[in-house]
């Protein structure tokens, strides 16, 4: 019998509901605090950055919330995505490990974004929002999020950090065919973009800042809110549907996973995948393994402090408890770019330090070798991002070879490189950077992570 490499859901089998993993969590979580006062804010702090549905799920103690129907009807158009086993992969390593991932790149923007794009765009319209203000790292974000308000009207200006604006140009093109206004951050528009300029005129740009122009942006008009595409808790419970389509695909392959692997810039897709999975450990104690992984050159997990830090780099955001290299840490100019943050979401922060997610860093080039190997097995080209969990998947694919053992792999291929070739020339052309892991940098933004009390 030919081996099956596709798991594809039916459209009855799509998820109707979001998983918050808030329900589920051994500790509580630690509330975001206001960095004027140092208190916990409150749903008033943030009105004027997010609709109220939005800020209602940030909070939110319920276990399952309802997908509402028009955001439903527009997941239809690519939900569910498919799992594929890597049968060629497997073979190419000569591993008894068994791998499967399922691919969000099957989305029309190409990567899992468009999950809680929709979501977003859809909530602010029913608020009666007229235009967002967002930030994007390599593009993928502010592509999502474009088609997405194109979908329920709305307007978009994307601040996108510079060194992605330059190195990736059709993203941009993108944007715009999408409706959406693009301006390269830092940027002269906004009063966080020219402190930024000022004292450092040739940056590369970093989410960091790029978050303090759109924040500024949305605060400073009453038509305009903010949105964010990672990081937050309503943005890792928007990419649940990953996850439980995913548990759906594993139970029609008759197999469950040993270990799940993702990708971590701010957090979403790797929830997405894991936290449905996580469920059974976090209540029965379940033996499965969650890894996390990042870049050695912005090392969030690894090497960053769990602590109270602003999202962002002038110090607009509220304040959270997360994994922080420091809100002043510039990434060097990896092609990973959504993975060049700061910070960590606070849930995957909070259950690496409670043990649940081990985390792993790799260098560039390494990265890419395993990106070119899976492509020349599988037939997908990975983003760069996603090449990240690509390398962790052959990593422990080894790993079981050298142990002799039979392992399910599951990892998420959080989006295609299609628009990110520049970055594979560059590595044929032996161009590709292994940045150092910048440790002095890392040093002097920690020194500014601020003193915040415990609530
Ligand atoms: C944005 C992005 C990431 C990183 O963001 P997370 O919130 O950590 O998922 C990873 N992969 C792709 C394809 C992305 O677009």
């Amino acid at each position: 019998m030919a081996p099956q490499y596709k798991f594809m859901l039916d459209d009855s089998q799509i998820p109707r509901q979001w998983y918050n993993i808030a329900a589920d969590l051994q500790n509580p979580p630690s509330p975001p605090m206001h960095p004027g006062t140092g208190q916990p804010i409150g749903p008033d702090d943030l009105a004027p950055l997010f609709p109220m549905a939005i800020i209602g799920q940030e909070v939110s103690p319920e276990r399952w919330i309802d997908i509402p129907e028009p955001v439903q009807d527009a997941y239809a158009t690519y939900r569910a995505t498919p799992l594929y086993r890597a049968h060629r992969l497997e073979q190419a390593l000569g591993t008894p490990a068994h791998i499967y991932y399922k691919y969000e790149g099957a989305s029309p923007v190409g990567s899992h974004k468009a999950n809680t794009a929709i979501a977003q765009a859809f909530y602010n319209r029913e608020e009666g929002v007229k235009r967002i203000a967002t930030e994007t790292g390599a593009g993928q974000w502010g592509s999502a999020l474009a088609w997405a308000c194109q979908m329920f009207g709305i307007e978009l200006k994307v601040y996108m950090v510079k060194v992605s604006f330059e190195q990736k140009p059709y993203r941009k093109a993108m944007m715009n065919v999408f409706g959406a206004e693009v301006i390269a951050s830092p940027s002269d528009t906004t009063e966080a973009g020219r402190n930024i300029l000022a004292s450092d005129p040739d940056t590369t740009g970093s989410l960091g800042i790029a978050i303090s122009e759109a924040v500024e942006d949305a605060a400073s008009r009453d038509d305009t809110r903010y949105s964010l595409g990672s990081v937050l808790n309503h943005v890792l419970m928007h990419q649940t549907v990953i996850g439980q389509e995913a548990m759906l695909q594993m139970e029609m392959a008759g197999e469950e996973p040993d270990v799940v692997i993702g990708c971590v810039g701010g957090g979403s897709n790797y929830a997405g995948l894991a936290f449905p999975f996580m469920r059974a450990r976090l209540a029965e104690g379940a033996g499965t393994r969650f890894v996390a992984t990042e870049p050695t050159s912005c090392p969030t997990l690894t090497q960053g402090t769990y602590a109270y830090d602003f999202g962002d780099v002038a110090g607009m955001t509220p304040l959270v408890k997360m994994a922080t290299l420091g809100h002043t840490f510039v990434p060097p100019a990896i092609h990973a770019g959504g993975l060049r943050y700061h910070g960590m979401a606070p849930l995957i922060s909070q259950l690496h330090s409670e043990g649940h997610i081990e985390a792993v860093a790799h260098p560039q080039r390494a990265v890419f070798d395993g990106a070119v190997q899976f492509a020349r097995a599988e037939g997908i080209i990975p983003a760069p991002e996603s090449s990240h969990a690509v390398r962790s998947a052959i990593d422990e694919a080894l790993q079981a070879k050298d142990a002799g053992e039979e392992r399910v792999i599951l990892f998420n291929l959080s989006g295609h490189g299609l628009l990110d070739l520049g970055a594979y020339e560059q590595y044929f052309a032996g161009e590709l950077e292994d940045h150092e892991y910048p440790v002095e940098q890392i040093a002097e933004a920690l020194k500014l992570v601020p003193e915040v009390a415990a609530p």
